[in-house]
């Protein structure tokens, strides 16, 4: 991969770190948390959905903290910007839009439907409308 591209990914990734190591706004921004995002659990008081919020926003946060880590890992190793599957190259593209990707977008909408094939199963009451016969 492009090195001047890389090398922009790792500053990206490191300022991005920063942020939300040092400051809260910008998690905020980033995953735009709403009240809507919570319409399964309305029987909660104020104060509940706010701890709520703040716990999913903290699960939110470690983990991108964490994909980010393991991006720059990648940078580390020389094995940015490709796919953990194939091995072929993420388009750049892609990476712009998902700088965390570890997958072309080939691979992970193979991934997408396997898992949702997956949870289908697991889920027997929604089976029945799921089901046609050719
Ligand atoms: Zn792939």
């Amino acid at each position: 991969m492009n090195t001047d591209l890389v090398r922009k990914f790792k500053r990206m990734f490191e300022e991005q770190k920063d942020r939300l190591v040092y400051s809260r706004t910008f998690i905020n921004e980033e995953f735009n948390i709403k009240e809507e995002d919570f319409a399964d659990e309305l029987d909660l008081t104020a104060s509940e959905l706010e701890t709520a919020m703040r716990m999913r926003l903290r699960n939110r946060e470690a983990l991108y903290i964490r994909k980010i880590d393991e991006a720059l890992q990648r940078i580390a190793a020389g094995g940015f910007g490709e796919c953990e599957c194939c091995g072929g190259d993420i388009e750049a593209r892609r990476l712009e839009a998902r700088p965390t990707t570890t997958m072309c977008i080939e691979c992970k909408e193979e991934q997408e439907r396997t898992e949702r094939l997956h949870i289908d199963s697991r889920r027997p009451k929604s089976l029945g409308s799921k089901i046609r016969f050719a």
